[in-house]
């Protein structure tokens, strides 16, 4: 025993019960991130959770390991109660998970090593042969040749429809998808949102969908690419989605320095997911883990920052002579996509399209130019990003489907960050000089 051996038996250095509420008062995620599901006493006094590099965990009693392992293989349900190895989960991950959870309203949360491991990891977990995965479009191009391509050589085939559609039509979609599943011989096992799409910033209805699914009485999960809006703009699971996913390497990272993802919402709909993860491996690594606890002690100040300064660079750019339109969700002109704002979003995002007047060679001087913005693909972080979705991230994406999907030469997509708006807008302006 060293004198920096815990006693567990002092009540000084007892666990302490969670603070959530003072007063009657919920407290807020913001304040939550400073140290929910972590407690000091138990890592020495440290204040922030240490980095735990391990593989495996030491079992108090053989009867400790027997009862963990009946939880991770299912045999008892609820899950593992103890720590067991690190490809099913570790403390780092398990902290993290509770603090994402915090966000969306969610029961529980799984972590990832990326944003697209979480969407194959769970879209392999529900999807069985022949049956049918509904999804809105555009989606995100990998989600989207994961399930034409992927997906595919498994029989599962899908049906889509695209960001915006109405009640009306997504019955017809439901219907239609029902019938191809009939027809397969298996079952719609999915509806699969991305909101808003990218680089057009449509919106999803998912209050529709949510209402659609229910009166076709279809026993599968809606889950919804979160990454655009979330955590902060947008709580799906508020408007009756299932499961959130995301990309934590935009928002929540939001540095630009990590690549993971995860998924929320009720454990009924996390367990066959976690059972997957832990037979498949992808959790986040410890020390990614601690970088994102790190990022979500800030992420509602960047991205209120963020928001902030796309507001200011929007009203700027909207009254320009070089610029054709933007794709800015503080600035719909469509009264059906506002009308889903309305309902959905608690803001606009940081995220938007620029639409210049010209093409591509228009766009590359503009993006050329740039002295502040960096010429890169990704988003939301706290430096603010450009990039050419029809040469870049959309490149793979048939013509005929780009042009229907709006993603067309003009176009540059923009993630504003946390720079000084006034600065961001003089980059701009010289920028369009430069066109
Ligand atoms: C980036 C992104 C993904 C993929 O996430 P990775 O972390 O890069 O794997 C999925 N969906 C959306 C909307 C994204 O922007």
């Amino acid at each position: 025993m060293s004198d920096h051996d815990i006693d567990p038996t002092s009540p000084r250095m007892a666990p302490k019960p969670e603070v959530t509420k003072i007063a009657g008062r919920e407290l807020k995620p913001s304040t939550l991130m400073m140290g929910h599901g972590y407690d000091p006493v138990l890592s020495e006094g440290s204040l922030k959770p240490p980095i735990f590099l391990t593989s495996t965990f030491a079992f108090p009693s053989a009867a400790d390991g027997k009862r963990h392992f009946e939880g991770i293989t299912g045999k008892r349900p609820g899950g593992a109660d103890g720590l067991v190895y690190s490809r099913f989960n570790a403390p780092n991950q398990e902290i993290l998970e509770d603090r994402l959870s915090v966000w969306d309203g969610a029961e529980d949360a799984l972590s990832f090593s990326s944003g697209m491991t979480a969407i194959c990891v769970l879209m392999l977990a529900y999807a069985s042969q022949n049956d049918v995965i509904v999804h809105s479009g555009p989606l995100y191009a990998a989600s989207e040749g994961f399930v034409a391509k992927v997906l595919a050589k498994f029989g599962v085939t899908y049906v889509d429809f695209p960001a915006g559609a109405t009640r009306e039509e997504i019955d017809a979609v439901l219907e239609k998808a029902q019938a191809q599943a009939d027809e397969q011989g298996g079952k719609v096992c999915m509806v699969y949102l991305e909101s808003p799409g990218n680089p057009t910033n449509a919106l999803v209805d998912i209050e529709a969908v949510r209402a659609s699914v229910d009166a076709a009485q279809l026993d599968c999960p809606i889950a919804i690419d979160n990454t655009f809006l979330g955590p902060l703009w947008q709580r799906p699971l508020d408007q009756g989605a299932d499961i959130v996913v995301y990309s934590l390497t935009k928002y929540v990272g939001g540095h630009s320095d990590l690549v993971a993802g995860s998924i929320a919402g009720a454990k009924k709909w996390m367990d066959p997911v976690r059972m997957l993860r832990n037979t498949m491996g992808g959790i986040c690594d410890p020390n990614t883990a601690w970088m994102l606890m790190r990022s979500l002690e800030t992420v509602e100040l960047r991205m209120s920052r963020a928001g902030d300064n796309a507001a200011k660079v929007c009203d700027y750019l909207a009254n320009h002579p070089k610029v054709e339109g933007l794709g800015y969700l503080g600035m719909i002109k469509d009264a059906r996509q506002q009308d889903i704002y309305d309902r959905h979003c608690k803001g606009a995002g940081s995220t938007f399209s620029l639409l210049l007047k010209g093409g591509e060679a228009e766009c590359f001087r503009f993006l050329d130019a740039l002295k502040i913005a960096k010429l890169a693909v990704s988003l939301g972080g706290t430096e603010t990003l450009a990039s050419h979705p029809a040469s870049m991230t959309h490149l793979s994406v048939a013509e005929d489907r780009r042009a229907e999907l709006g993603i067309s030469d003009n176009l540059v997509r923009i993630s504003i960050g946390i720079e000084d708006a006034d600065d961001l807008i003089a980059d701009f302006e010289q920028a369009l000089e430069a066109v």
